[in-house]
């Protein structure tokens, strides 16, 4: 295993971390206690150091299963990281609250790296006006967290703001080849790196998207590669090219990606892409997004329609379903994640939001392409 130093620390994380937000799941959807903990073990046993959990995975059992490691594992060899659910946080109470629910889950008196979740404009509004910084600062002091950061799920202004307001230790966010101009970005990773924050990637494979079914379009680019490399190597690759990156944190959900992953990991050191290679990599990202299928920007003018179609959220998620070559994926999620009354093919094509949408997008027409694409035989 190789590892990166934590600026503003000694701590040397290995640059493969391990995201315990998609563990082995038993058929009830529960995590599989022995298997995930086999996985730890295979982890620490390899040389991973970095577990990253939250309040808020698994309903807490994400949390709990760490806590379990934690009692046969030596504490000094795991640097744990773990976020406080800022969108549930209303009174200064709520921040000790949620701290000693995870210090106790966790089985430990301190966490090494601690982080608000998911920041974006409203929730830091929010944390600024509870005073979170100071508070974070006197856990730091009183020795319960070591390391202050934040999780980012915004557009990159308000990364900006939240970057520049304080001395941060560390951040997440989303980082892969195809989401360079998203959300923080490389604008992010460039910001955070000139402030000497630690950068922890999270989705180098956007969740698994960027390594299966691999549009022909996007194939025939690789394939002006000098490298060989399969799409997860691929995809590690470009993140452990970014210096500054300390680590890539990787949700693997079985001991074989663990393994895949470790071996990669030690492979890393004699990654350096050229500028070749890089244009490559740029070349892929504009063939996926040549493949969005509805220019929808999510800027929800239209909204709310009055029969209740999650216009944005449908959009987003056809557009994925696209773009990745991926229906059968993006159904599940379709049906996951937007309610029956809110689909597609509840669109009656009244015409509320036509003019609303500044992309003059056809919704009502959209909205039945969307509806025939997702439908079920
Ligand atoms: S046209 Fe369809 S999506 Fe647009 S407002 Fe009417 S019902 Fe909603
Ligand atoms: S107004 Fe247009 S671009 Fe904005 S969310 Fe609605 S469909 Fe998308």
């Amino acid at each position: 295993m190789f590892y990166r130093k934590m600026p503003r620390s000694q701590d040397s994380l290995s640059i493969l971390g391990l995201g315990l937000m998609r563990l082995p799941a038993t058929p009830e959807g529960h995590i599989d206690e022995e298997r995930s903990l086999e996985m730890l073990q295979h982890a620490v046993d390899n040389g991973v150091n970095y577990f990253d959990t939250a309040w808020v995975y698994y309903n807490g059992a994400s949390e709990q299963l760490m806590g379990k490691f934690v009692d046969r594992a030596p504490r000094n060899k795991l640097l744990i990281a773990t976020k406080s659910p800022c969108w549930l946080i209303k009174t200064p109470s709520d921040l000790d609250k949620y701290l000693y629910e995870s210090l106790e889950r966790l089985r430990t008196d301190y966490i090494d790296y601690y982080l608000l979740h998911s920041l974006g404009q409203r929730s830091w509004n929010e944390m600024k006006k509870l005073k979170a910084l100071d508070w974070l600062e006197k856990q730091k002091a009183d020795g319960r967290i070591r390391h202050i950061g934040f999780s980012f799920h915004d557009k990159y202004p308000v990364f900006k703001k939240i970057a520049e307001y304080y001395d941060w230790d560390f951040c997440q966010f989303m980082l892969n080849y195809l989401d360079t101009h998203y959300q923080a970005g490389l604008s992010g990773y460039r910001l955070a790196s000139s402030k000497g924050m630690g950068i922890i990637a999270m989705e180098p494979l956007r969740g698994g998207k960027l390594v299966q079914n691999i549009p022909p379009g996007v194939d025939a680019i690789w394939k002006k590669s000098a490298h060989a490399w399969n799409p997860v190597q691929r995809a590690l690759n470009w993140i452990w090219n970014l210096e500054h990156c300390t680590v890539a944190l990787s949700g693997m959900s079985n001991l074989e990606q663990l393994k895949e992953n470790i071996e990669l990991a030690k492979l890393s050191p004699t990654v350096e892409l050229s500028e070749k290679e890089l244009r490559i990599y740029n070349q892929a990202r504009l063939e996926y997004i040549r493949r969005i299928a509805v220019p929808c920007t999510e800027c929800r003018y239209c909204m709310p329609c009055p029969h209740k179609v999650a216009i944005p959220g449908v959009f987003g998620i056809y557009n994925e379903a696209v773009m990745f070559n991926d229906r059968d994926r993006h159904l599940k999620e379709y049906k996951g994640w937007i309610p029956e009354e809110s689909r597609a093919d509840k669109c009656v094509n009244c015409g509320a939001c036509v003019s609303k949408c500044p992309q003059h997008i056809p919704i009502p027409d959209r909205m039945k392409e969307v509806a025939e694409y997702f439908q079920e035989a």
